[in-house]
């Protein structure tokens, strides 16, 4: 038990950290940021062909934003705000993006799938799209 509190704590840091709530914060951030790789994954593996998700955009939006704040306010660190000044900008473009192809799809009247924009027929039911 002594060992394993020795191998965990050590000189007062836990697992060789100094915590303090900016490490929570940051920490946070990158938690957020690498999620998005999983949920990315998932919806691949999921649709046996690669896909972005929206998901994946949110949690890169956040994290970014997030590991910023932490940057700029914590780690005062030019390299790292400079690498996350402007990453949000793709995210929010991918985001409106995926929104606007969205709204442009077409709901089919007999079966209730969702279709392309550029559809004229559902490939589910074979009904005409208006
Ligand atoms: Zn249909």
């Amino acid at each position: 038990m002594d060992f394993i509190h020795n191998l965990l704590w050590h000189q007062d840091k836990f697992l060789g950290i100094t915590w303090n709530a900016w490490k929570g914060i940051g920490f946070l951030g990158n938690g957020i940021f690498f999620s998005r790789f999983l949920v990315q994954w998932y919806a691949t593996e999921k649709r046996k062909q690669v896909v972005v998700p929206q998901a994946f955009w949110w949690l890169s939006l956040v994290g970014s934003v997030i590991t910023l704040t932490y940057a700029i306010f914590y780690l005062k660190d030019s390299v790292i705000i400079l690498s996350a000044a402007f990453s949000w900008i793709p995210y929010i473009r991918s985001l409106i993006i995926h929104r606007r192809h969205k709204n442009a799809q077409t709901t089919c009247a007999g079966c209730g799938q969702k279709n392309p924009p550029q559809a004229n027929y559902c490939p589910n039911c074979g009904g005409k799209l208006i």
